[in-house]
């Protein structure tokens, strides 16, 4: 039986790629060093495979920036804008132009964009979207994987794997940038070049070639399914003598089933942590020579594998295939895990033992395999760790399961309906027409952040970090009554970020000191993780909420994240459902709100940036989604009395078949982002009816310029005229942490000015 990879974290185990790529952009060190640092976490990636005994280990999983732009640069796949780039860059500085579409290019007279970017499917990691026109070319444009594979082989031998993106699925993830062309029709000049790309590294000396299609586990269209079909066949055709491995993950394989096992390829690969269900299927259609790779090690997760589970799945599959048929893996590429559970010093002993990193993994890739055959002592010491983590009472908390268990639709539905408490509000608040606010958070300057990392290294006492926190508050509050906004907010100076500032204070969550992942490029973020039941030992917001509101006579937002974002921007349980989990949120933060209300807060704000992006990727499974998320949602909200104006934000507006969810959530007031697209997608709201009061963004953010008076009135008059003046409100797309003061300031004195205007045009 084979053991696989199916790619690592290229970013280092202490970040060392995002510091070199930051020091290579600043100027800071040349393109040599950057090679080195690039080429030592290769080595040492593939050594760390080749120790735990991995059989077939990735090579080209390595990316400086992202591994779809390097696909794009392999095909030869360059927007037409970046020509007077590449005419620029030396020929040994291809990087600059790769490094140009990431990023964008601002040099030598030229400004040109960077491309899009967008969220590796389910996944927090994001990728550069290829861009197509209509007579797209495709040829070997980048030697870059057949030097991966040289290296690569000198080190591993026949082990080594070359990775490269599937052609289905490069084509599906890209976008058209020009009208009148399908870009799935592009197969039929793009399979060619992988051909030729293929025979290639079989001259080189391949023995396997790994091509990725997540795609292969998404709804696919007649014509999406032909291409599989068209392009794997033409493959197996002009590429014989080295063995092609598919690889899906993410999903069940559900319809596309018999497609998948059918392409003439040598292995498939099936996520069977996201679907064990799938393996039953799969086997009873399985041709009589394809290999079966089995994905039952979480590369989503930092859990220990469970290996009675994982046995049972490839036993069942070896009584099918026999074990020269089976290779075992983890689910996905390893991408998506912290990197090495060694280097956390000081997580509880007692959870340690519970969690592996991408590390770890392949330990445990490799101890599946001893124990198929015949290590059985492997198999105990997993079994306590397992037992463990089921029975320990750091995870289990009855009251807490208990309330959970008792879950009523009272739970989640408030007093009264919205027209009613809408006229509470009115009476309560008598706000203008167009009344102004903003998200929450104001710029988070250099001297905030300081104060935060002299605080937490204990150069600076808790009295002397809190004086200066309120310092910042009042200064804040003082400038938005000056300024003349209607609803404020404390400024949330006293936030590292909107998930950590909460998991810190929950029971439940822990947090590592070097679980990095890659968000994209050299961003990477470090999840908290949730690893039992929780509950909210004392409140978390009121000290700083009520501070502010003694500030000030006008109405002060208390500011809290709402269940669905905290659960997806961390690692979550994987001993039960995550609507079990973010049910469990849901009461600790309706126990905040209800903590603020009480406090005599009279406005709470509950962000829900995550909602949308926990969407399933197949829309049959939108439904059960959403009804739990927005679910969870009402029961934070619906603690409150009538009087109490419940606000949420969310920091994108394109709900257009997911509409009628949002407005489920029955917030009182929802504000979201719409500036870019000019209010265009304010339409659905407009379209639907939308009930509640609505703040649509009239001030992007995302840019340090300073939109004008006239400019935000416009807006605001397109707004009015989708939907009843009466419900609108005026303020930013989002919060303001990343902006400057300056221009901060002047921009919120134009949307003051705007709302003015608006009040007496409309
Ligand atoms: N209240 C948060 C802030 O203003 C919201 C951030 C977000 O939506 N991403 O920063
Ligand atoms: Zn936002």
């Amino acid at each position: 039986m084979l053991t696989q990879n199916l790619g690592y974290p290229r970013i280092g185990s202490q970040r060392q790629l995002k510091k070199a790529c930051e020091q290579y952009w600043a100027g800071k060190i040349d393109l040599t060093e950057l090679n080195k640092v690039a080429r030592t976490i290769k080595e040492q990636n593939w050594q760390t495979q080749l120790n735990a005994g991995i059989d077939l280990i990735p090579c080209n999983d390595f990316s400086y920036y992202d591994q779809v732009l390097d696909t794009s640069l392999l095909l030869g796949v360059i927007p037409g804008r970046y020509s007077p780039v590449l005419s620029q860059v030396k020929a040994n500085h291809e990087i600059d132009l790769y490094f140009a579409m990431a990023r964008g290019y601002q040099k030598d007279g030229l400004d040109i964009t960077a491309m899009e970017m967008t969220k590796w499917l389910d996944t927090n990691y994001h990728y550069i979207v290829p861009e197509f026109t209509a007579n797209q070319e495709f040829k070997i444009f980048n030697e870059n994987i057949f030097s991966e594979y040289n290296n690569a082989k000198q080190q591993l031998g026949d082990k080594a794997k070359p990775v490269l993106l599937g052609p289905v699925s490069y084509l599906l993830l890209g976008k058209e940038k020009e009208q009148g062309f399908e870009r799935i029709d592009l197969i039929k000049k793009l399979v060619p070049v992988y051909v030729e790309i293929i025979n290639r590294l079989r001259l080189q000396g391949a023995k396997w070639i790994q091509l990725d299609e997540p795609c292969l586990a998404l709804d696919l269209s007649k014509k999406e399914k032909e291409a599989f079909d068209y392009a794997y066949r033409l493959i197996s055709r002009s590429a014989s003598g080295v063995k092609i491995l598919v690889t899906t993950y993410f999903e069940a394989l559900l319809d596309n089933t018999e497609l998948a096992v059918n392409l003439p390829v040598a292995a498939l690969h099936i996520d069977l942590v996201r679907a064990p269900e799938q393996l039953e299927e799969v086997l009873s259609l399985i041709p009589d020579t394809l290999q079966l790779s089995l994905g039952v090690i979480d590369g989503r997760n930092v859990w220990k594998n469970d290996y009675e589970k994982s046995l049972a799945l490839i036993n069942k599959a070896v009584e099918k295939l026999g074990s020269d048929r089976v290779i075992i893996a983890p689910s996905c590429s390893l991408l998506h895990s912290p990197i090495d559970l060694d280097l956390e010093t000081a997580i509880d002993p007692e959870i340690k033992n519970w969690m592996a990193f991408a590390k770890q993994k392949l330990n445990e890739v490799s101890e599946i395999r001893q124990i198929v055959e015949g290590n059985t002592a492997l198999l105990e010491t997993n079994k306590a760790a397992i037992q463990s983590r089921r029975t320990s009472q750091k995870v289990h908390k009855q009251a807490v399961k208990d309330r959970i268990a008792a879950i009523t639709e009272a739970d989640a539905t408030r007093q009264s309906a919205f027209p009613i408490r809408q006229r509470l509000h009115h009476e309560r608040f008598n706000f203008p027409a167009f009344p102004t606010t903003t998200i929450g958070s104001f710029p988070q300057t250099d001297d905030i952040r300081q104060l935060r990392a002299k605080f937490k290294k204990g150069d600076l006492s808790l009295e002397e970090y809190e004086q200066a926190i309120e310092q910042a508050t009042i200064e804040a509050i003082r400038w938005q009554e000056e300024i003349g906004l209607d609803v404020l907010v404390h400024g949330e100076f006293e936030r590292n970020d909107m998930v950590e500032y909460f998991g810190e204070q929950l029971d439940g969550f822990l947090f590592t000191k070097n679980g990095w992942v890659q968000s994209y490029g050299s961003r990477c973020v470090k999840p908290p993780v949730i690893y039992g039941d929780v509950s909210r030992p004392k409140d978390m917001t009121v000290r700083w909420s009520t501070f502010a509101a003694a500030q000030t006579e006008k109405p002060m937002k208390g500011m809290l994240t709402g269940p669905v974002t905290i659960l997806q921007w961390s690692f979550v349980r994987d001993d039960q459902g995550r609507d079990i989990t973010t049910n469990q949120i849901a009461f600790a933060i309706r126990d905040e709100v209800l903590a603020l209300e009480e406090a005599g807060i009279s406005i709470v704000q509950i962000d829900e940036a995550a909602i949308r992006e926990g969407l399933p990727l197949r829309k049959a499974k939108h439904p059960h989604y959403l009804d739990w998320a927005v679910n969870a949602f009402r029961i934070t909200a619906s603690g409150v009395k009538d009087e109490t104006q419940i606000h949420t934000h969310m920091c994108y507006s394109e709900f257009n078949n997911i509409i009628e969810h949002i407005a489920a959530m029955d917030a009182d007031v929802i504000t979201i982002e719409t500036s870019r697209s000019q209010m265009e997608l304010l339409e659905a709201f407009a379209n639907f009816e939308y009930p509640n009061e609505i703040g649509p963004g009239v001030y992007d953010i995302h840019s340090p310029r300073v939109p004008s008076t006239e400019e935000m009135t416009a807006l605001l008059e397109k707004a009015a005229n989708l939907l009843p003046a009466r419900n609108l409100w005026v303020n930013p797309d989002c919060g303001l942490k990343t902006r400057k003061w300056p221009e901060t300031k002047a921009a919120l004195i134009n949307l003051v000015a705007a709302a003015k205007q608006a009040r007496e045009l409309i």
